[in-house]
């Protein structure tokens, strides 16, 4: 979608220092931390949400879960913990419409979230 922010940065018209890259999933820092540290994982074909996933999305939804682990090892914050957000829908907070996961690490987190 040539309007999409996201797909955007996928196809590389909006530059991005690039953490991870395979065929189906990219992740890049967040422009606006929430947490010292605050990463992106993105699917590299526009889905809007979760809620525009099916049986058929089963695999690219654990690769971005993988890669969710992978990018949280190197960038440290497995001994101080973590937190996978996944914002689906305008209530819930999402302000870009293409699916990503949220990893953010580096401080302590409240629970119940805000
Ligand atoms: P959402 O609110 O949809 O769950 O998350 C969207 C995220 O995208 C926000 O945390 C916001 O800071 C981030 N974001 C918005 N525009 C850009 C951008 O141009 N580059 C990067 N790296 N992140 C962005
Ligand atoms: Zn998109």
């Amino acid at each position: 979608m040539a309007e999409c922010l996201f797909c955007q940065i996928v196809g590389g018209a909006i530059p991005t220092t690039k953490l991870y890259e395979d065929d189906q999933v990219i992740a890049f820092d967040d422009i606006n931390p929430q947490a010292r540290v605050h990463i992106l994982v993105v699917p590299k074909r526009h889905v809007v949400s979760l809620d525009d996933t099916q049986d058929s999305d089963s695999t690219l939804l654990g690769q971005l879960m993988v890669v969710c682990a992978k990018v949280a090892r190197e960038r440290a914050i497995v001994e101080s913990g973590y937190r996978v957000v996944a914002n689906t829908g305008r209530g819930a907070g999402q302000s870009v419409f293409h699916l990503h996961l949220h990893v953010l690490g580096g401080r302590s987190f409240e629970w119940p979230p805000g």
